[in-house]
């Protein structure tokens, strides 16, 4: 099948059988996120879909877990989403799990039945972008919840019987803001317990909404040592366990991964030695193109 647009899908989903069931983001609108900028969202057309399923199936193929792309593909209409499913179990009935991204919205616009049924024909974990723990971020980068939307839909989803991993983003706050950014996370983590947790940095493109505001000075971005710090103090707080975390440097070419609380010291000593580095030196940040 021909791929539209960037391959994304979280580190946990790199060996699932990646279906794509949608091109693009039905929201789109995240200031700082440049995924699908380029993309209109549109649903593929269902023959499509079960066109691939077959087509890998003929294959041999006999994946133990699916995940559904691209953006938000828990976004679709219920009904349609159920219909895949059924698909996927039709053709890959061995399929243990099948996993997507949501936003909070499109979780607020499911009932709890729906919630449930879509439980029941497989789906299992979702992916949602937190991003940060504070209000006034999530508004000012233009995210489509608050956080006590997120508090909320969250408990619906796991009373549906879903798991929950969540997206952040060390550095969304801004310059001086890291460490009370952490602590608003790890407040929001340690309540409503994802079961992983995945940090991209703040990536800075020349190409995102964000930059606008950088040139007329409405943002500041942290430095690299800033945004280490803030993952730092983060680690030393959360007590949700067991947890897996992952976090990406991608500027300073950094992972910090491991699961908590196990972990904690070896994760906690890498950022310890390169904020030690990295202060010394100072960073440049950098935009990309
Ligand atoms: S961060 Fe997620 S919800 Fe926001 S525009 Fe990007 S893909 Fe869409």
């Amino acid at each position: 099948m021909e791929y539209e647009g960037q391959i994304c899908r979280p580190p946990m989903e790199r060996s699932s059988f990646m279906l794509a069931v949608s091109v693009g983001c039905n929201y789109n609108r995240c200031k700082f996120c440049t995924l699908f900028k380029h993309l209109k969202y549109r649903l593929l057309p269902l023959e499509q879909v079960e066109n691939e399923l077959r087509r890998v199936s003929e294959l041999g193929a006999n994946p133990k877990q699916i995940f559904l792309g691209d953006g938000n593909a828990f976004g679709m209409e219920t009904p349609r989403l159920l219909y895949i499913l059924d698909k996927i179990s039709y053709y890959f009935p061995n399929c243990q799990m099948i996993n997507m991204d949501a936003t909070v919205t499109d979780i607020s616009d499911k009932t709890d039945e729906e919630l449930r049924q879509l439980r029941r024909a497989g789906v299992r974990r979702l992916y949602l972008g937190i991003e940060s723990g504070l209000d006034d971020v999530l508004t000012f980068m233009q995210k489509d919840h608050g956080i006590e939307d997120a508090y909320r839909q969250i408990s619906r989803i796991q009373e549906a019987g879903l798991i929950y991993n969540a997206h952040f983003m060390t550095g969304i706050a801004g310059a001086g803001r890291g460490l009370e950014n952490a602590e608003k996370l790890a407040e929001f983590f340690n309540y409503t317990h994802p079961q992983k947790v995945v940090n991209f940095s703040l990536f800075l493109h020349k190409s995102a909404p964000l930059y606008e505001d950088i040139l007329a000075g409405k943002f500041v971005p942290a430095d690299e040592v800033e945004n280490l710090r803030e993952d730092r103090r983060l680690l030393e707080l959360l007590d949700t366990n067991p947890l897996l975390y992952d976090g990406f440097h991608d500027e300073l070419k950094l992972r910090v991964w491991g699961s908590l609380p196990k972990d904690r010291e070896k994760m906690l000593q890498k950022l310890d030695s390169a904020i030690e580095k990295y202060n010394d030196v100072g960073i440049k940040r950098y935009f990309a193109p």
